[in-house]
């Protein structure tokens, strides 16, 4: 922790010093009350620092959710398309701005920078999609039991909501839950990983500049216990939506259960690949690779068990082999890159643990397996990607969230083995089915337990137009994106207009209408 000086107007990368940065509250960058800070740095090199941020308290929690508070009515009371006119604009300043946003990602959270530029790309495909709803927002007509009365539903804003974000998806989690959430006429305030609050700021920033009223979207950056608490705990913030660990999202669930707030969660997966007798094997084994390691394996959709044939298993062990033993690491700006390093020490740690509990189950360790910290790695993160094969179904690295470059490989009898062994963890977010053969592949869409199915491609790249999430216990049974994201931040209002004059009685007054004027 040090103590802040001044609080800049803008957020830049240009700066070769680490600038300090605020929160970002009524349309400015202000101090946190305390003045202190904490860091923000870059995983492939830790010694260099991306900026010094606000370590903010429950007070500056309240001086957001003032804001919030004041700017909600005139926010309300925007027409929708006008709101969708800012949103859209903000596409346009983030096309403008994508290379330096994606640049700014890969310092602050390590992903390579094609990853980082599809992430900043998903922020754009968001917010054009959304500004779209500004004209629709739609609800039903109904007609009504009795003459002379029209009945419809409208969606109306919850009010002031709550977002809190994890670090691997910096803009593009934040841009799936502000958009809509902005579309649909709230304020909100928000609080990013304390791993990447600047990709976080850049976007706040960037939805300012497009025309936001000052107040309608706020951002206070510190610790999840002192700031998420805090915005969970405000009686004002009528919902909380959350992506992160399942740990977290437990905790935050069960409080907004007390309090009767409206909450989403979007947590972790253990997600898997299927790859039959049939299937092609060099896509199924392209797809297992990107899927394992992009990201370094930090995607709540990473496929993190790979669940093979028996026909199939030896060749595609050893090939899978080849394969991950040939790809590059290092800092994820450098081209020819491949998979960066992971996010920060703690991870690193855990990752590594994982592999340490692997052995001890009895798994074969077919490659990797080590932290790796010589030469370019000496001040980063890294960790080798790493494949157990002979995994059994059961054992903690085929259960468990490792969330890194770490994958098993599962060897099974048949299609119904595999459907089986895919469904057998507690979580449901994303489960993929290689095969050539037609009815196995509806039969894997009917009968995989997971929010997001893919056929003969990995369980990574989903697209913004149709709805994101998990069952099980991934998620509470919501999910963000498509047409989906708007309930997340809509409450139903029925309507009902009697231009009879007099009074009708439904469920009552239903006789004899046949016919009558
Ligand atoms: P995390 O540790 O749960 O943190 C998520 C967010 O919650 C961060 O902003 C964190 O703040 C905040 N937080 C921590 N404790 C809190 C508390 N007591 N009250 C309120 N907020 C609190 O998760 P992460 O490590 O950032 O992200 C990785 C996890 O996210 C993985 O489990 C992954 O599967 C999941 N994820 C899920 C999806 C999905 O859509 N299903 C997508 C991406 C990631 P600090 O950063 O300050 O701790
Ligand atoms: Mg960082």
């Amino acid at each position: 922790m040090s103590t802040t000086t001044k609080a800049p107007e803008t957020s830049s990368t240009k700066a070769d010093k680490p600038q300090t940065y605020g929160n970002y509250i009524n349309g400015r960058q202000v101090k946190s009350k305390s003045g202190e800070t904490f860091d923000s740095f870059n995983p492939a090199n830790k010694n260099e620092i991306i900026g010094h941020f606000a370590s903010s308290s429950p007070e500056d929690v309240k001086m957001a959710i003032d804001a919030a508070e004041k700017a909600f009515h005139g926010w309300k009371h925007t027409p929708a398309p006008h709101r969708a006119e800012i949103i859209l604009k903000a596409a346009h300043l983030l096309e403008t701005r994508k290379e330096e946003l994606a640049r700014t990602m890969t310092r602050e959270m390590g992903k390579v920078l094609k990853e980082a530029r599809g992430d900043v790309q998903e922020a754009i495909d968001m917010a054009k999609y959304i500004a779209g709803e500004g004209r629709r927002l739609v609800g039903q007509t109904v007609p009504s039991e009795l003459p002379m009365k029209f009945a419809m539903s409208v969606r109306q804003p919850l009010g002031i909501v709550g977002l809190i974000t994890p670090w691997n998806f910096p803009i593009a989690i934040p841009s799936w839950k502000i958009l809509p959430a902005l579309v649909a006429g709230n304020t909100i305030v928000i609080k990013p990983a304390s791993d990447t609050p600047l990709c976080a700021l850049m976007f706040v920033e960037i939805l300012n500049e497009a025309g936001l009223p000052p107040g309608v979207l706020n951002l206070v950056t510190g610790s999840g216990s002192k700031v998420g608490n805090a915005i969970v705990e405000d009686p004002r913030v009528q919902a909380i939506s959350l992506t992160g660990s399942n740990e977290v999202g437990r905790h935050v669930a069960g409080r907004c259960g007390q309090l009767m707030k409206k909450v989403s969660c979007e947590l972790g997966g253990k997600n898997a690949i299927c790859v039959m007798d049939d299937a092609d094997i060099d896509l199924a084994l392209e797809g297992a690779l990107w899927g394992a390691f992009g990201t370094a394996g930090q995607r709540c959709t990473a496929a993190s068990r790979v669940i093979v044939h028996k026909a199939r298993y030896e060749e595609f062990c050893e090939k899978f082999k080849k394969m991950t033993s040939a790809l590059k690491l290092g800092n994820g700006l450098h081209e020819g890159v491949e998979v960066g390093p992971v996010v920060n020490k703690a991870q690193l740690e855990s990752v590594h643990e994982y592999v340490e509990i692997g052995k001890k189950e009895g798994a074969k360790l077919l490659c990797g397996g080590n932290i790796l910290s010589e030469g370019e790695f000496a001040n980063g993160f890294f960790h080798e990607p790493t494949v157990f094969c002979d995994v059994k179904p059961d054992m903690r690295i085929a259960q468990e969230e490792i969330f890194g470059p770490v994958t098993a490989i599962i060897p099974v009898n048949d299609f119904d083995e595999a459907i089986a062994v895919a469904n057998g963890t507690q979580f449901g977010l994303s489960l993929s089915m290689y095969t050539r053969d037609i009815n196995r592949a509806f039969r894997a869409i009917e009968d995989l337990e997971s929010g997001i199915v893919y056929i003969n491609a990995p369980t990574i790249g989903a697209e913004i137009q149709l709805p994101f999430g998990g069952v099980k216990q991934t998620g509470n049974g919501h999910r963000e994106a498509g047409t989906s994201a708007i309930d997340q931040f809509t409450e139903w209002k029925s309507v009902y207009i009697d231009y009879s004059g007099r009074l009708q009685k439904a469920q009552i007054d239903t006789d004899d209408l046949v016919g009558k004027e």
